[in-house]
């Protein structure tokens, strides 16, 4: 499982909100959630099912707006060949808007695997499950160890998979006396030793086949886990990937749990800080003299289209699109950034054309300053990274437009 970049999740964050305002006037929007494996022929054969079961429905109006939307579903899921690799979302049903209801469609394939196939009916899109992805923290790699056992596990996204229990061959200490009870304790380390060694590996395997892995976090009650961490048991691949070393009570399935709720805000702290990290390059190289950095919407655009940007960063506050304009009256052709679309396609009307002056410009096309950047950004490889304003950085940011650039080199 890919971790969805941070442009995939802004972009569904703010289709989320727009989909959230979305109100029937009864229990008449219909959402489908289809996993990759379902098959497309059930999924049609329940609709028709629905449909019929819809002819029940006391009000008239409500009974309509259901049929349609099941109707509207049936045709797309006849253009569908098959179901995407994450699924398919479809949200369909009739949103009053002004005097005349309108029946809206959405369709998407969502940045990660549906597991459960959904069909809701309601007064609002059914929305969790593309909740739950947008808190979706890719797959972490856990351990819980003590003398006694040991349990190994992945956290993926919100889901835990336990893969592994070992349990201890360690002998118990018991007190004898002399030369025996050295014997003893030298068999005790010995067990201990291949204990922590099995345990080592077999994590180790887990972890480093575990695609996308972006931590691991290692638990336990007692000083165990840190003789175990220190003592070089993991492989070195995996070290790289340790984020903590905390606390639990258990080392079963249920000190695994602890482990997770413990390492709650590690995972948030992870995220902010790669922001921060990303943000604290920049302005490193803002305040060097010919520093690798550029900020301000025209000149990252510049240094994109030549190629020079290793990383777009831009701030989740902007909200502005990139329009192409042209003269009905001559052949001015340009470009406009304006923060919002509709107030310029009311005020272009009255804008004089820059080479003939006369008020006849028109937008022809237009996208948001995301996709724009983001289409630049592909065309050179170079990455984008939506920055949150939560952090001191993402305000930094702000300060310098909201857009800026860590440059590969300086041209
Ligand atoms: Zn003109």
């Amino acid at each position: 499982m890919t971790k969805a970049s941070s442009v995939v999740l802004h972009k569904l964050k703010k289709e989320l909100e727009i989909l959230e305002a979305k109100k029937g006037r009864g229990t008449e929007l219909v959402t489908l959630y289809i996993p990759h494996d379902k098959q497309l022929s059930d999924v049609t054969s329940q609709m028709r099912e629905e449909y019929s079961q819809a002819s029940n429905i006391k009000s008239a109006r409500t009974r309509k707006n259901v049929q349609s939307a099941l109707e509207v579903i049936m045709q797309r899921l006849k253009l569908i060949k098959s179901v995407p690799e994450n699924g398919l979302v479809l949200l369909v049903g009739t949103i009053p808007s002004g005097i005349k209801d309108k029946i809206e469609v959405y369709m998407m394939e969502p940045p990660e695997q549906i597991m459960t196939y959904t069909y809701h009916c309601d007064s609002t899109f059914y929305l969790d499950p593309i909740r739950d992805m947008l808190e979706e923290k890719g797959t972490y790699g856990l351990l819980v160890v003590d003398r006694g056992d040991a349990t190994v596990g992945l956290l993926k996204g919100k889901r835990i998979d336990i893969v592994k229990r070992i349990n201890s061959t360690v002998p118990r200490k018991h007190g004898r006396g002399g030369q025996s009870q050295r014997r003893f304790e030298r068999l005790i380390e010995i067990a201990a030793h291949e204990y922590f060694k099995r345990i080592g590996e077999h994590a180790s395997e887990i972890f480093r086949n575990t695609p996308d892995l972006r931590g691991v976090l290692v638990g336990g009650p007692g000083p165990t886990k840190e003789f175990f961490v220190d003592e070089g048991y993991l492989h070195h691949e995996v070290m790289k990937k340790l984020i903590d070393v905390v606390d639990t009570s258990y080392t079963d399935d249920f000190g695994i749990r602890e482990l997770v709720d413990n390492a709650k805000e590690t995972f948030k702290d992870l995220e902010v800080t790669k922001e921060k990290d990303l943000v604290q390059r920049f302005m490193g190289e803002v305040v060097k003299d010919h520093g690798l950095a550029a900020y301000g919407e025209k000149e990252v655009r510049k240094y994109l289209q030549i190629g020079a940007v290793d990383t777009v960063l831009i701030s989740e506050e902007v909200e502005s699109f990139r329009t192409a304009i042209s003269c009905a009256n001559c052949d001015y052709a340009g470009n406009k950034t304006v923060r919002s679309l509709k107030a310029y396609e009311e005020a272009i009307s009255s804008e004089a054309c820059p080479k003939c002056f006369e008020s006849s410009l028109g937008i022809d096309k237009f996208k948001s300053t995301l996709d724009e950047f983001q289409e630049l950004a592909e065309a050179t490889g170079a990455k984008v990274e939506v920055i949150s304003i939560e952090t001191e950085e993402g305000q930094q940011l702000i300060a310098f437009g909201g857009i800026a650039a860590i440059l590969r080199f300086r041209p």
